[in-house]
Parts: C-alpha cells; sequence; structure tokens
C-alpha cells in the first residue's frame, strides 16, 4: 500500500466542513485513481458546529429560538463516508512547525498532546467574539452555558448594555428590546409602556459599517421602536461583574454604569495564536495569498487559508461562499501536481492557471432588529419586511444541516 498523506483541516466550521466534503466527495477519488492514498482529518475544539448567526435571538430567550436548534454535532455529517478515509478529532491546536509540517493538538477528552503530521493543511479556525454567547471559545457546552445564563439574566432584567455598532450588537440589541419593551405602535417612535431600559453603546459615529449612511439611521429609528436608545462615540473601557450579579461598565466619556445585563459584542480575535508570529499580520490573521488563498510561501507548499481567520477575509458567509470553490480548485491542482511529482517531491510542476479569487466589496448585509430590519444586497437597499423574510424569521436555521452535511460543497 503507498503512502498514507493526510490532508489536515483545523477548525470544523463553514469553511473547513465544506472543504472537507469537496475533498472527499471529489478530490480524494481522483487522487485514489492515481494509486495516492489520503485521510482527512477534521480538528475542531468543538464537537458540535454552531450556528452563530442565530445567536443574537437564542440569547435572550429559549422560547423565541431555542439554543438546541443552532448546535449540530459535526460527526452527522460524515456518516456516508467510508470511515477509513476520514477523522475527527476533538481537540485545540496548539501550536504548528511548519519546517516538520506538522501541528500539535490538545486532545479533550484525555488533555494528551497529539502530533499530526500533514501532506497538505487548511487554516479554518474563524475568529472568536468576546462573549462566549455569540462565538464558539472551546467546546459548544461553553457557549449554550453563556446562552442559558443571559436566557436567565435577560428574563427580569429592567437594565441592559449592549457594546458594540456592528450586526451583532444591533442585532442583539434588538432582539432584547423587542422581547422586553415590545414594539411601538404605527405612529410611536418608541414603546408607550418599556419595561427595561436598554442601550447600544457604539464608539463610531455611526452603526453597522458596512451598510450606507440612511440604512444606518433607519436601523437607529427601528431600535428606538423597540425601546432601544444608542449612545455614540463612546466605548466601555472595563466592566465587572458584582457581587450582586449586576455587571458595573465604565465608559470612556467618564461615565459608570451598574446593569443588569452587560453584553460586548464589539470586535473579533482570530483563533491564530498556533500560527507562527511570521505567517500573521499585526492583527493576528494569518497571511494569505489573497487571489489564490494559499497561505504565506514561508508556510511551505500546500499550506491553505479559508474564512474569518485569513487577512484577506472581509468575514461573512457570502465571501466564503466565493472563496470555497476557489480554494478547493487550487487544492485539487496542488495534489494532483504532488501526486505526479518526482520521488523527492521536490519539482512539483502546476499546470495550468489557478483559480484566483475575487473579493465581494458591494454593500452586502442583512439585519433584522427585532420585527423589523435593514440591509443591502450589492448595494442595493433591501426593504424591512424583505430582511424579516430573508432572515429574521427564523435567522436562517435551515442552513445548519445543509452546512455540516456539506449539501452546497463546491465541485473543484
Ligand atoms: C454573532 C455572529 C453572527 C453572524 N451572523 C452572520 C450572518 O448573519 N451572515 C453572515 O454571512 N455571516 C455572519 N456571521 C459571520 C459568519 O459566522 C462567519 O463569517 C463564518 O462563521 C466564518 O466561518 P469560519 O469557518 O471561517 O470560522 P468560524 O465559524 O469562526 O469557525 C471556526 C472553527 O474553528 C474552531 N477552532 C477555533 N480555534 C481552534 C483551535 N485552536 N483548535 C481547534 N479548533 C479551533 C472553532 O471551534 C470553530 O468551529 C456572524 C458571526 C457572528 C459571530
Amino acid at each position: 500500500m503507498s503512502e498514507i498523506h493526510n490532508f489536515v483541516i483545523l477548525g470544523g466550521s463553514g469553511a473547513g466542513l465544506n472543504i472537507a466534503h469537496s475533498f472527499l466527495r471529489y478530490i480524494e477519488p481522483e487522487l485514489k485513481k492515481l494509486g495516492e492514498t489520503h485521510h482527512v482529518y477534521i480538528v475542531d475544539s468543538s464537537t458540535h458546529f454552531f450556528w452563530n448567526t442565530g445567536s443574537p435571538r437564542s440569547m435572550v430567550s429559549d422560547t423565541l429560538l431555542p439554543a438546541d436548534n443552532l448546535f449540530m454535532p459535526i460527526a452527522d455529517g460524515f456518516t456516508s463516508y467510508d470511515p477509513s478515509v476520514y477523522s475527527i478529532i476533538h481537540g485545540k491546536v496548539e501550536s504548528w512547525d511548519t519546517a516538520s509540517r506538522e501541528v500539535a493538538i490538545k486532545l479533550a477528552d484525555s488533555q494528551n498532546i497529539q502530533t499530526l503530521r500533514y501532506h497538505a493543511l487548511v487554516l479554518a479556525t474563524g475568529v472568536r467574539t468576546p462573549s462566549p454567547a455569540t462565538s464558539l471559545h472551546g467546546d459548544h457546552a461553553i457557549t449554550k452555558a453563556a446562552l442559558a445564563d443571559l436566557n436567565n439574566k435577560i428574563a427580569s432584567a429592567t437594565s441592559v448594555i449592549v457594546c458594540g455598532g456592528g450586526p451583532t450588537g444591533v442585532e442583539a440589541a434588538g432582539e432584547i428590546g423587542h422581547f422586553l419593551n415590545g414594539s411601538a405602535w404605527w405612529f410611536y417612535s418608541r414603546p408607550t409602556n418599556p419595561r427595561a431600559k436598554v442601550t447600544l453603546i457604539t464608539n463610531s459615529n455611526k452603526l453597522l459599517p458596512v451598510l450606507s449612511e440612511p440604512l444606518a439611521r433607519q436601523a437607529e429609528i427601528f431600535l428606538n421602536k423597540v425601546g432601544v436608545d444608542v449612545v455614540y462615540n463612546v466605548s466601555v473601557v472595563s466592566s465587572a461583574i458584582d457581587t450582586d450579579g449586576k455587571t458595573t461598565v465604565n465608559l470612556s466619556d467618564g461615565r459608570q454604569w451598574t446593569v443588569d445585563v452587560y453584553i460586548p459584542a464589539s470586535g473579533t480575535t482570530p483563533n491564530s495564536e498556533y500560527v507562527p508570529a511570521n505567517l500573521k499580520n499585526n492583527r493576528g490573521y494569518v497571511k494569505t495569498d489573497a487571489t489564490t488563498l494559499r497561505a504565506n510561501v514561508s508556510a511551505g507548499p500546500r499550506v491553505y487559508v479559508a474564512g474569518d481567520v485569513g487577512d484577506h477575509s472581509r468575514g461573512g458567509f457570502h465571501n466564503l461562499y466565493a472563496a470555497i470553490p476557489v480554494l478547493v480548485t487550487n487544492i485539487k491542482r496542488d495534489l494532483l501536481a504532488a501526486a505526479t511529482a518526482s520521488p523527492d517531491g521536490v519539482d512539483v510542476k502546476l499546470e495550468g492557471p489557478d483559480r484566483l479569487f475575487t473579493p465581494n466589496t458591494s454593500e452586502s448585509q442583512a439585519v433584522p432588529i427585532g420585527p423589523r430590519g435593514v440591509g443591502a444586497v450589492n448595494g442595493w437597499g433591501l426593504p424591512s419586511f424583505l430582511i424579516w423574510l430573508l432572515k429574521g424569521r427564523d435567522y436562517m436555521i435551515g442552513n445548519i444541516p445543509r452546512t455540516v452535511n456539506g449539501n452546497n460543497a463546491p465541485i473543484p
């Protein structure tokens, strides 16, 4: 039997899962015809995929969108494949040695370190938000507990601060405002009898950086309609949980507020601690050839960057879905070339042109705000009811099985 080549994917979310399915369905069979044996490893610190898109609603109450509906075991998506060609490793990638072409993984069950050698490597470990309620911070149980904790606190809250004027902050504030305060009548700008003071704080002079000024203003009007006030040009300097469970928040303008619930929703941190410093930009994102989506050449051959962890990424699924076909095409080219290379592996010759990625820089985003919403596709503003229909209705949870099962995995 020929040597087994490990195709290792770090991160089993939107990016990693799509690549895994494309590889198993379309690339591995072609390599097999050449007499090459490959084994796919999907490494993730969570056993379950998490649909973070739905978290702004699930954090408010299980009655609106049960948190259980946002998770699906990664393993469930792979049962149709021959078990001898893939493995799912539940563990956290701790380090990456580009010289020996190995990654070190801390296994969740035993806490032992497993080293895994790779023939090809995909970095797809994404980013995390400040709150574990809105992104995975290790195993999915941590996120589930964070969502349940917020459900409990929000149920009786009379004061809430959400920090962050991006879509997560705006959606969370909208959901909380709608749940606690209801919605203003047709000709009113605010609910007449609000239960809670809900405040959205942003350090910018505008909400929703991706969307135009008029849509951002419309977002504030819709927030007001569910009893949310917006404070601009202020940031949260620090926060501390008090002994009574409330949170005291210190603001950059010197004010100090104590609230029942504080939700930090500004900014993201790339999950790239395991990546050597020379392969990251100064914000921690992995340096990526923005057209071929291969990692920087100093990472070595057959290393790819997928999804939000790359410095090429603008975030969001529409950019992800545009990038995956490019990635799998270039992965297939490289692996076929490696399979036909001389035994020393040096003279790998790539035939034909690479497939190139063009980012979508248009104004495209959908932001539900309670029963309403703002958004645009390719620069065209969408009416509020369409945002509700497309996203606000159920936060698109139908995409969870589609992603885990790889229904949309592209043909390279
Ligand atoms: C609250 C929220 C709402 C969003 N809503 C939308 C939306 O409505 N529309 C839209 O288009 N986009 C939305 N996004 C963005 C979208 O979720 C991301 O673009 C997408 O999830 C990126 O996928 P990814 O595979 O690159 O990374 P991620 O989804 O971030 O997944 C990374 C995976 O890597 C794993 N991982 C991380 N570090 C390690 C490690 N060291 N070892 C092992 N495993 C690791 C994680 O457990 C995770 O499974 C939202 C994001 C957030 C946070």
